[in-house]
């Protein structure tokens, strides 16, 4: 299983725009010994030609441009549209995660893999979203429950990936309506997901908002994991 650390910043990127701090500062001057960083989004690779994206940040269609593995091909098919991004998982229904889903909907097919709460708030309270539904067939949702696991494939047989998503501690965003969070289930809001790989059994585990994401492993150490926490300034990999 290919991972594109597409980006690894928190919400508002870095340099980001309203900071003055020393680091953004001397960012901008040229005087850190650092890279800018685009806000955190994860590409895994089902098979050689198809991709799952974990969230849609608001700078993705930077990160997909800067990605050969993402970019649309010419004549796979009777049109010159094409993506080899397959679906999106969500892991919560924050703007962070979930901007850029509206860079997504020009009328491409698109699978959206999220609880029944978050495909609740994104489709029903919030017109927005609406703009992924133009026409049939553009969007599907498929509704996730936290413990149990799913498959998303790329075409036909080839391998792809199960994911296992797995409740966080967390609530729903600061826009959606008092009333409508208090009717969705509070175990939906934010999940950590466990993805393997169905080749060979690899595995990753991807916990935003998590302080202890060894503890959600369900079995066996993931080679990789990938987390975030207030603690720390980003997503952090080891
Ligand atoms: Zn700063």
């Amino acid at each position: 299983m290919r991972v594109k650390v597409l980006g690894s910043a928190a919400g508002g990127g870095f340099p980001q725009w309203n900071c003055a701090c020393s680091n953004c500062h001397r960012q901008r001057q040229g005087r850190l010994r650092g890279r800018s960083r685009t806000q955190a989004q994860l590409a895994c690779d089902l098979d050689q030609d198809h991709w799952l994206l974990v969230n849609a940040s608001p700078d993705l269609r930077a990160q997909i441009e800067a990605e050969p593995c993402l970019h649309s091909r010419p004549g796979l098919n009777q049109t010159s549209r094409h993506t080899p991004i397959a679906g999106v998982v969500l892991t919560s229904a924050e703007l962070d995660g979930t901007i850029g889903l509206l860079l997504l909907r020009e009328y491409a097919p698109l699978h959206i893999y999220a609880t029944r709460s978050v495909r609740q708030i994104l489709t029903g309270s919030n017109s927005m979203f609406r703009m992924l539904h133009r026409e049939a067939g553009q969007a599907t949702w498929h509704d996730i429950v936290p413990g149990e696991s799913f498959d998303v494939r790329g075409d036909g047989d080839h391998a792809g990936v199960r994911c296992l998503p797995l409740p966080l501690d967390g609530g729903f965003p600061e826009y959606v309506d008092r009333e409508l969070a208090a009717s969705l289930a509070a175990g939906e809001a934010v999940i950590a997901l466990e993805i393997e790989s169905l080749a060979n059994g690899r595995k990753l585990l991807f916990a935003p908002s998590a302080a202890m994401p060894m503890k959600l492993c369900s079995a066996g150490f993931p080679a990789t994991i990938c987390f975030s926490g207030t603690a720390h300034s980003g997503l952090m990999m080891s």
